[in-house]
């Protein structure tokens, strides 16, 4: 661990904070299922000193001179993300996934018009409309969700919502959804009302590449990703979509751009400033590793882990949202437990395994202690983790939930086992 030799000689607080992370992170679980770990090689892609380097405006249009190797940075980043995903163009500019959501409502709507998109306690994106975020003040969400009974999407009552409402755009993206969605559902219900189709993948993304999830791209408008998460890139945001606007002249018929123009204006100038190259060129060094056919393996194995993990809590007669999971995440549900979704986040963390309290569906507590609890297993297969060792977690995760009420007894030990089977695994990015 022991690394950054100038920072070590420079700033001793700062240097042993991040030791002290790195060293928390690699003797815990992590299962925080939006995270995972980036490699060696984008955090020096993220440290290097492309840190300084102001190149405003697009490759080839630049506002500065001195732009020839960013240029290629930022050109190769984004070929390298249309080769990824099959998409006609692609924004890599975005500072992080809010921002791209940001710019695509800049690129398609005027304030006020309505958005189809998942309230946050229904496992939606802040961005995709809720009340406190500017995507809920400056538009109108039309709510929709998961069904209460099934924690599954009933497309037919996504569709009277659409139909009823009419919205100008559709969000189909989740934070806390364990199962496939299928866009070409979707697309079929924004085709019937002319709605675009935006499909956000931040939490999904190395499983459409892994091809054990659907790909949204030849069904959606436009599609936003996060490149950290999953995708084990830097901390930013990237925007694939199509070149021409098929509703142009219906909604757009006042501007010359198209959709691939009005995104990047959206963008630059219309919602940042300077492009952050040292972040572009980390996200060029993941998209590099996303073609491999080990980052494929990984997307695999993700799923492959997330179900063993669900397999092992349900025969230990845990309920889970909906019953399972066919992605990366799975949501633990407490409904009927005296102990809430917060309870068991805390005495869970006590213990070494790092996770969300989370609603559920149909969950009768407040979204400040909900019934839920959840989990993902992209960290844990990053460090090489299969599904025996998904078994042990998911022993380790019911020890704590029978042990509750006076976890305080039983924490430490199972902290300690968790540390000492983690050093059996290497966390990329902390040791080599
Ligand atoms: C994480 C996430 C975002 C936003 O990403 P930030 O980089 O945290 O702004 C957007 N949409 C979804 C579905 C996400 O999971």
């Amino acid at each position: 661990m022991e690394r950054y030799p100038n920072l070590k000689e420079s700033d001793q607080e700062i240097y042993n904070l991040i030791q002290s992370e790195s060293k928390y992170e690699s003797t815990t679980l992590k299962m925080i299922a939006s995270e995972s770990y980036a490699s060696y090689s984008v955090l020096e892609a993220c440290g290097s000193m492309l840190t300084d380097k102001y190149a405003e405006g697009y490759p080839g249009m630049r506002y500065y001179e001195g732009n020839e190797f960013v240029d290629r940075i930022e050109n190769l980043a984004i070929e390298r993300a249309k080769l990824l995903f099959g998409a006609e163009h692609v924004n890599v500019q975005p500072y992080s996934g809010s921002p791209a959501n940001q710019a695509v409502y800049r690129a398609l709507l005027k304030n006020g018009d309505k958005v189809m998109g998942m309230p946050v306690p229904s496992g939606g994106h802040l961005t995709h409309g809720w009340r406190v975020n500017f995507s809920g003040i400056d538009y109108e969400q039309v709510p929709y969700g998961p069904d209460s009974n099934t924690g599954r999407f009933d497309m037919n009552i996504i569709r009277e919502t659409a139909k009823r409402e009419r919205p100008r755009m559709i969000w189909v993206g989740a934070t806390a959804y364990p199962y496939k969605i299928e866009y070409k559902e979707f697309a079929d219900i924004a085709n019937e009302i002319d709605a675009y189709l935006v499909a956000d993948i931040a939490h999904i993304n190395a499983l459409i590449i892994a091809g054990v999830h659907p790909d949204p791209v030849p069904y959606c408008d436009i599609v936003t990703s996060t490149s950290h998460k999953m995708l084990r890139g830097p901390r930013a945001g990237f925007i694939l979509s199509k070149i021409e606007d098929r509703f142009q002249s219906k909604y757009h018929s006042d501007s010359k751009f198209n959709l691939a123009k009005r995104i990047d204006r959206a963008v630059f100038p219309g919602l940042q400033g300077g492009p952050h190259l040292h972040i572009i060129a980390g996200m060029a060094v993941a998209f590099k590793e996303a073609l491999t056919e080990n980052f494929r393996n990984y997307g695999i194995q993700i799923v492959k882990n997330a179900k063993a993990l669900s397999y092992t809590l349900l025969s230990k007669g845990w309920q889970l949202a909906g019953g399972g999971t066919d992605t990366h995440l799975l949501i633990l549900d407490f409904r009927k437990e005296e102990f809430t979704g917060k309870d068991a986040a805390i005495a869970l963390a006590k213990s070494g395994i790092i996770a969300n309290f989370n609603m559920v569906p149909g969950d009768h507590r407040s979204p400040f202690i909900t019934s839920g609890v959840r989990l993902g297993t992209s960290a844990l297969t990053s460090m090489g983790m299969k599904e025996p060792e998904m078994e042990l977690v998911a022993n380790w995760i019911d020890r704590v939930c029978k042990n509750i009420n006076n976890i305080d007894k039983h924490a430490q030990n199972i902290r300690d086992e968790i540390a000492a089977f983690c050093s059996n695994f290497k966390v990329p990015g902390i040791q080599e």
